[in-house]
């Protein structure tokens, strides 16, 4: 996707300009480069066919991209042509005997594989290359006192900007610096009655600004338990959109509020520490400020504690192979800015552990509600499955009968949905925007939720 390259000159001002602003100043210009892609491609993109080309090699923007667009941009238009092109080099993978269709007879394999992006979500990509830009500029700086002087001042880099910083700090004084200013910051935050609005700010120090740090969605089929709670089985209600999505959803909602209510205790707030950006803000959504601050500010004081630890807390043979690594030229000797970065580094999210879990249990109750002779789904006509948990429920299919039923039921809501984006971008052409819209009107949002999962 072409983006214009700002100069050096131009990408140190904008770091000076957002320290003087709220919250971290990475976050803050990382998403405003997104936001600024989604405006050039709305503008003028989405004819260039590069940018397309790319877009359907990714199946789309990912799901918190794609959400974005379509929340900022608010571009039916461009939404439509966007994803009638995704559907257009899907739907010859479904259909039968199509020269395009893989060739099935390993079973898996092949189509889950294709159904799943074959390329990097550009606007990950573009957050990738400005967050790494902009935070390079602001290290290379540090020792710069009126650079020095202004960090001092501003709310600091976020946790998890400031564990991609330390490791590169240029010198001593820029480490304590990087270090210090977050600690008093962390330390104010988490000492004092905070409004829901100054808390915001905490959840941002802690997990970063909503979107402004790309996330890992782990596998299903790697899924494991996450603690403290054990996930409860996930129902699987017939409804118009994915089916996975809707139960997944509620799983994860029910996960992030029982495991808010089981915090309270050193051990005990261990989750909360390690939620990553998305489940942080979602649980903030969840319920409110009063039920969360205060475990929040634990959560803060927590990390502090991780900070402070005077050693790395190793398995002893961890230690000796590391430093037999060092010896034989394996293993670089760990700076201490990488200690400090892997102290503070946020650990696997267990929420996002508990979302994979779910995943795997609500695909497993698609199936045998399709595969049983008397399966609630039986009744309803077609499996609406989004494109990857299609992708994960045809990989777990027991046969090929499954398999067909789910391939059958895609082709047709995608052909049905590919036809309705073409008749919504036909409807804005000045010829015939008197005709009045049909059902078509809400096509664009059904078929991100259909490419990049529901809301
Ligand atoms: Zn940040
Ligand atoms: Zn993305
Ligand atoms: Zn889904
Ligand atoms: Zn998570």
């Amino acid at each position: 996707m072409r983006q214009q390259r700002p100069s050096r000159h131009t990408t140190f001002h904008e770091v000076l300009d957002a320290l003087r602003q709220e919250g971290c100043p990475i976050c803050r210009l990382g998403v405003r480069a997104v936001s600024r892609q989604f405006d050039v491609l709305s503008y003028e993109g989405v004819n260039d066919p590069g940018s397309r080309a790319e877009l359907r090699r990714a199946r789309g923007f990912c799901h918190g991209h794609a959400w974005q667009f379509a929340n900022e941009v608010h571009d039916g238009l461009g939404t439509a042509i966007i994803y009638r092109d995704v559907l257009g080099a899907l739907l010859p993978l479904l259909r039968p005997r199509s020269p395009a269709a893989p060739h099935r007879s390993g079973r898996a394999g092949a189509l889950e594989r294709r159904l799943l992006p074959q390329a990097e979500c550009p606007a990950c990509r573009t957050l990738a290359g400005a967050s790494r830009r902009y935070l390079d500029t602001l290290l290379a700086h540090l020792s710069d006192a009126d650079v020095r002087r202004r960090y001092r001042a501003s709310h600091a880099l976020c946790r998890p900007h400031l564990a991609m910083a330390l490791p590169q700090a240029r010198d001593r004084p820029g480490l304590d610096l990087l270090i210090g200013v977050f600690r008093e910051r962390a330390e104010a935050l988490s000492g004092q009655t905070l409004s829901a609005e100054m808390g915001s700010l905490l959840v941002e120090a802690l997990v970063g600004r909503p979107l402004a740090v790309p996330r890992t969605v782990p596998f299903p089929e790697a899924a494991q338990t996450p603690q403290p709670l054990p996930p409860a089985a996930p129902r699987i209600e017939p409804g118009a959109g994915c089916l996975v999505c809707g139960a997944v959803q509620k799983e994860v909602s029910r996960w992030l509020v029982a495991a808010l209510a089981a915090t309270g205790g050193l051990a005990e707030d261990k989750p909360l520490v390690d939620l990553c950006g998305f489940h942080a803000w979602r649980l903030t959504e969840l319920a409110p400020w009063s039920q969360t601050g205060p475990a929040w500010q634990r959560a803060a004081r927590r990390l502090l504690h991780r900070l402070a630890e005077p050693q790395e807390t190793r398995p002893p043979e961890q230690g000796v192979w590391r430093e037999l690594g060092v010896l034989l030229g394996i293993r670089r000797p760990s700076s201490e800015g990488e200690t400090l970065a892997t102290r503070i580094a946020q650990r696997t999210c267990p929420a996002c552990e508990a979302e994979a879990a779910a995943a795997m249990g609500a695909a497993k109750g698609v199936l045998s509600g399709i595969t049983g002779s008397e399966g609630a789904l039986e009744a309803i006509h077609g499996v609406p499955l989004c494109r990857s948990h299609l992708a994960l429920v045809l990989s777990l299919a027991p046969d090929e009968a499954a398999e067909w039923r789910l391939i059958r039921s895609a082709l047709a809501r995608w052909q049905a949905l590919h036809a309705e984006l073409g008749e919504y971008i036909r409807k804005q052409d000045y010829r015939f925007r008197h005709e009045p819209y049909g059902p078509e009107v809400d096509a664009p949002w059904r078929a991100i939720a259909d490419m990049a999962g529901e809301e």
